[in-house]
């Protein structure tokens, strides 16, 4: 069952071999047990039950919130041939009636719908005669009410259970794992003695960092700097920020959009396939961006303010990097956020004893801003995952390279005048006074007088107040929770003032920051094609391939469709699709560059496929010994003539039994021994251009193995 699950693996998405829990949870569900998952954002829920929805019998129902991507999801999985559609609230009522015709056919193996049509009953009724084998639940912490994204709909997904005639298999899919929302799920969703598999919340490949009291827009603007080109998306609390955000990215003349509530529901949607469609590649946003956002090739997202809980951050902060490649999530942490966020729970709707529970959790996101430990730790250790012994090395504090710069005269400074304003008041006042500013409340407030009155006139206002937000952070003062805040000593500050403890603050040595990634200049041609195909096709251009596959492919140089197979995400339907296109470029690229060629056969892939590729020439080998012809073993395996030609000179070379002069026509050995002499045997190519047009590549192979070492 497993075996066929893995060529399911190989054949349909291209990948090798299953991510962690993946083969659990698919071998849970074809056992014919209700199965729930527990997984992080991007590690690969959805092949869970994509992958059972072909094994099975009959059809698949998967029921997902995301309206507005559900006809992107399907487009995807159609792109690898899977037969797939979905039916909601865009699709017309024949439309409707032929989509459930080809779902009893068999025609169609996995549907997706709307939680909201499962509240009508005619619609119930319908999917009451198809043959379901699986419920898919897919963002199942919906069904409650302790979740953050609570869908009343989803109470409906049991009466559908119910009703039907055969109970099919449930399954349930969420990233969240705190224990209100497990026991909601399951109850709910009424499911039988499930299995529930919580999989390692770890993502390697994300890089965490939090900074503390930076200055912000500083940081983002840096940051966009040394990486315009990347995708990220950068969340800001509230739509003020957004804008502000927006509006200046958009004048330094990035390709930038943003995303909130405020917005009309068009201009929503045009944002989003913008940023789906590589027409942008920055986003600046609420927390209403993202829900399903699985565009694999984001790689960053900054937090411009803190959220409101660890779930919610690590699942926005988890939609970088879900193809697998080195990405970056970073908080900027200002305690000023604090303030908006208790307002904000304040302000809700929820009873007391709920409103408790929303300020412990978001207690849990400042501890994590100011833990001195290992900070992917410490999420692990919140999603309650034991093994976390070690350091990850792949965090801000773990990779923490800056120096210490002793700033105590400067917070020595800080604190006095504070002290000498009778901390009464808010951060501009006070680095006006230090500057020795004449403004007129300073003057007003006899300010001008104090003996801190222009100690610090060498820095700007805007320096001295990233100081002070650095010494709020570092927890030396505190903010009083007004309208206008006003800064308080606290006891740390008093013993720096007394000289009993110095300050100091973390400095980026000199040397510019590296690129997060760098790319050659073939990454860049393949992309373009690859956006060229997403306009001629209407797709978007992660649906065609992922940026890791691309990479894979500038890396190493496929050259044919076998090498091209082994890339991690091709699979046949996209081979057949784009395949040659793609091929096309690469070797133009190879030849113009005269790029020295990764051994692909030797294994400078991963091992497996090596293996993988061992047994197919010797399935070919076995078809050749039973007299078969290279045309007939091609026609009868499914795989194209030059792939079973290679294979056939492979095993040759390998010194298993081959007859290689039945391949090489016998009056041209000559000539092509000859002309091999002449060109040199290091490219194919020029050597079949000299020659007549009837000789092909085969031929040439062949006597390149025959007289292996004897031609030069
Ligand atoms: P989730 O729903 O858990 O957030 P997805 O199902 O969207 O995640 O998968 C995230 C990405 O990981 C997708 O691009 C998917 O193709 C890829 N992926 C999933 N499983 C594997 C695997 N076994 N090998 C390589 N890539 C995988
Ligand atoms: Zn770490």
């Amino acid at each position: 069952m497993l075996d066929s699950a893995k060529r399911i693996l190989k054949k349909y998405y291209g990948y090798d071999s299953f991510r962690r829990g993946q083969e659990k949870i698919i071998k849970s569900i074809l056992q014919g047990r209700d199965t729930f998952a527990i997984m992080p954002t991007g590690a690969g829920k959805s092949i869970c039950y994509q992958i059972p929805a072909l094994l099975l019998e009959g059809l698949t129902l998967v029921i997902s919130p995301l309206i507005s991507l559900m006809k992107d999801q399907v487009d995807g999985l159609r792109s690898i041939g899977m037969p797939a559609t979905f039916i909601n609230s865009s699709i017309a009522y024949n439309e409707v009636q032929d989509r459930i015709y080809r779902a009893r056919t068999g025609e169609v193996k996995l549907l997706y719908i709307a939680p909201e049509r499962l509240e009508n009953e005619g619609f119930r009724q319908l999917l009451g005669n198809l043959e379901i084998s699986l419920v898919a639940v897919d963002e199942a912490h919906c069904v409650s009410q302790w979740g953050h994204d609570f869908r009343p709909s989803y109470r409906s997904i049991a009466h559908l259970i119910g009703e039907l005639s055969i109970r099919p298999i449930v399954s349930a899919f969420t990233a969240t794992a705190t224990e209100g929302v497990k026991e909601d799920v399951v109850d709910l969703l009424s499911l039988k003695s499930s299995n529930i598999y919580v999989t390692g919340f770890n993502r390697e490949n994300l890089y965490f960092s939090v900074e503390r009291g930076v200055n912000k827009r500083d940081y983002i603007t840096k940051y966009i700097e040394n990486n315009p080109e990347e995708v990220g998306i950068i969340y800001a609390a509230t739509r003020k920020e957004v804008d502000s955000l927006y509006e200046s990215l958009k004048q330094r003349g990035y390709k930038v959009g943003k995303y909130h509530a405020g917005m009309g529901l068009e201009e929503r949607k045009e944002s989003q396939e913008d940023f789906i469609y590589d027409n942008i590649n920055i986003i600046v946003a609420t927390n209403a961006f993202g829900m399903g956002i699985d565009k694999s090739n984001v790689r960053y997202v900054i937090h411009n303010n803190i959220p409101k809980n660890m779930e919610a951050y690590y699942q926005e902060a988890g939609r970088a990097g879900r193809d697998g490649e080195p990405s970056e999530c970073i908080l900027l942490y200002a305690p000023q956020d604090i303030l908006l966020q208790k307002f904000m729970i304040e302000q809700s709707l929820l009873s007391p004893e709920r409103q408790k529970n929303e300020y412990k959790r978001l207690q849990k996101v400042v501890d994590y801003c100011h833990t001195p430990k290992c900070i992917r730790k410490y999420i692990l250790e919140y999603f309650g995952e034991e093994d976390t012994s070690h350091e990850c090395g792949n965090c801000s504090t773990c990779k923490d390279d800056r120096e210490l710069e002793d700033i105590t005269i400067e917070a020595q400074k800080i604190f006095s005048c504070i002290y000498r304003m009778k901390e009464r008041f808010g951060t501009t006042l006070v680095a006006q006074v230090l500057r020795g500013s004449k403004n007129k409340r300073v003057r007003e407030f006899g300010f001008d007088n104090l003996s801190t009155y222009g100690i610090m006139k060498e820095y700007s206002e805007k320096e001295i107040k990233d100081i002070v937000n650095l010494l709020i952070a570092e927890g030396y003062i505190g903010l009083t929770e007004d309208q206008y805040p006003v800064i308080k000593l606290k006891p740390m500050a008093v013993s720096v003032l007394k000289g009993k403890e110095r300050v100091f603050q973390k400095v980026q040595k000199k040397k510019e920051k590296e690129k997060t990634i760098s790319d050659n200049s073939l990454f860049e041609i393949l992309r373009r094609l690859r956006k060229e195909i997403s306009n001629r096709e209407n797709v978007p251009p992660y649906i065609i391939f992922a940026d890791s596959t691309l990479r894979e492919m500038s890396k190493y140089y496929p050259q044919d469709y076998d090498s091209i197979l082994n890339i991690k995400g091709v699979g046949e339907a996209k081979l057949k699709r784009y395949g040659d296109e793609f091929l096309d470029v690469i070797r133009r690229y190879v030849e113009e560059n005269d790029v020295k060629l990764v051994d692909i056969n030797n294994g400078s892939l991963n091992k497996k496929s090596k293996e993988e590729r061992i047994s197919s020439h010797i399935i070919t080998y076995n078809m050749y010994k039973e007299g078969k012809s290279l045309k007939e073993i091609s026609k009868e395996r499914d795989i194209k003539q030059v792939t079973v030609n290679n294979h056939i000179i492979r095993c040759a070379e390998e010194g298993l039994d081959v007859d290689l002069d039945e391949f090489i026509p016998l009056k041209y050995e000559p000539l092509i021994i000859e002309t091999i002499k002449k060109i040199g045997d290091e490219r194919l190519k020029p050597i079949k251009e000299e020659l007549p047009k009837e000789i092909d590549y085969l031929a040439i192979k062949a006597v390149l193995c025959k007289y292996k070492n004897r031609i030069s």
